[in-house]
């Protein structure tokens, strides 16, 4: 019987790919030139778009889906370029450390990747965990499980007692001596090893710590972690196996060693100056604000017991100044790679950084090119993702308003199409 079963499933679906889904949309954002096209017909054949078409085209064959976006604004999947897709907020959080197994996490996990597709969000970068990110990143791969295409770090690299270094704030019997394996660096030698051990695990960028962080049971905030010898290890070596190298950065000294040390972004960037702003273009490299994520942080550490006590003044300092260094580092001309660091805050809560980045002084159809182009040109997919143009991957959505003209509407996603397929149509 369940041979047969599978046999049929197997039929249908070469007959839903032999389809054609055809789009009726009101407006299309047109983030390659950024600007709004009005009443076009997106055809999607298979996973990828087939053509785009002046007007409300009916469909050619009797099987072929049309579905009315006629009220809506359409817009290419959104690219989140950093997420933690194996955690999110909550009280208990330093203790489940500590309690929940491999697959408490993975379960929860499951969940949280879900959510944030149907978000919007269809592609998204995972700036670390504890390594379950890869073997979701291969679950969705194969279909087992629904979520976004995800580029990710695995484990994050520190050095020792630095903001991912995995066992800070444990007891001195916990505490043990973590090396490059577990993505604790202090050498060149270790540098290469994480980086090779990355590569093997399965990761696809690596993110690595270069100042102290708001969230990790340590003193500093944004002291510098990383020599800039280590840093350049660390890069050339990702070179070797076509990755990039993201680097969540508060301090302004570590962050300066980063971008000269060949980090392609910086994550959060809170307290760069204008001289690491113009090191960012010189460089070209790219700042992924997070202002939700600063929000937020400030917001729970108001709640007593919410983090432990060290975290509190960190996160009351940093969290209200992201917004404001975002500001200004894209009036300086600094390149912007969207990305929220969802997990630090509920996930699917991605769109609102858009409002945030808009409230700066950043113009909406900016945002959305942020969102899109830009992060496909880092991840290297810029002929493939990003754009809603003939022959690119169909990750395709829609909102209700016109986000040019409303940006919050970008919270509220109500149609998601990811490689042709349809996983949300309110
Ligand atoms: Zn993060």
């Amino acid at each position: 019987m369940k041979v047969v079963y599978t046999a049929l499933f197997s039929l249908c679906c070469s007959v839903l790919i032999a389809q054609d889904t055809y789009l009726h949309c009101g407006k299309v954002i047109d983030t390659k030139n950024g600007t709004t096209l009005s009443e076009k017909t997106i055809v999607i054949h298979g996973r990828k778009i087939k053509s785009i078409q002046n007007g409300y085209i009916d469909k050619n064959h009797k099987d072929d889906i049309l579905i009315d976006l006629k009220n809506k604004t359409v817009l290419p999947g959104l690219i989140d370029m950093h997420v933690h897709l194996e955690s999110e907020t909550n009280p208990n959080a330093y203790l489940e450390k500590y309690t929940a197994s491999e697959a408490d996490v993975a379960y929860n996990s499951v969940g949280f990747a879900e959510t944030t597709l149907l978000a919007g969000f269809t592609t998204v970068r995972d700036l670390g965990g504890s390594g379950v990110n890869i073997s979701l990143k291969k679950a969705i791969n194969k279909g087992r499980i629904i979520g976004p295409r995800i580029f990710t770090a695995g484990k994050a690299l520190a050095t020792t007692g630095g903001h991912a270094d995995p066992t800070n704030g444990s007891n001195r019997k916990l505490i043990g001596d973590p090396g490059p394996k577990e993505g604790v660096v202090n050498s060149i030698e270790d540098a290469k090893k994480a980086v090779r051990q990355r590569y093997k695990n399965g990761a696809d960028v690596i993110k690595i710590t270069a100042t102290g962080g708001v969230l990790s049971v340590a003193k500093s905030s944004s002291n510098p972690q990383f020599s800039i010898e280590e840093i350049k290890a660390i890069c050339e070596t990702a070179k070797d196996y076509g990755f990039h190298v993201a680097a969540h950065a508060h301090g302004d000294e570590g962050m300066q060693r980063a971008v000269i040390g060949g980090v392609k972004t910086i994550e959060h960037g809170t307290l760069m100056s204008e001289k690491t702003m113009d090191l960012m273009k010189q460089y070209d490299a790219y700042l992924v604000p997070t202002i939700t994520a600063g929000k937020e942080v400030t917001d729970k550490a108001k709640i007593d017991g919410y983090y432990p006590a060290i975290i509190v003044p960190k996160a009351l300092e940093i969290g209200p100044k992201i917004q404001n260094t975002f500001g200004k580092a894209y009036k300086r001309g600094v390149g912007i790679a969207f990305g929220t660091d969802a997990g630090v805050f509920k996930h699917g809560n991605n769109g609102k950084e858009f409002e945030y980045m808009v409230e700066a002084g950043m113009p909406a159809m900016e945002t959305l090119q942020s969102a899109t182009i830009t992060n496909a040109k880092i991840l290297h997919m810029e002929n493939q993702l990003g754009q809603i143009t003939p022959g690119f991957i169909a990750d395709i959505i829609a909102v209700n308003d016109d986000p040019i003209k409303k940006i919050s509407t970008m919270e509220h996603v109500t149609f998601v199409m990811k490689e042709g397929k349809i996983y949300k149509s309110e």
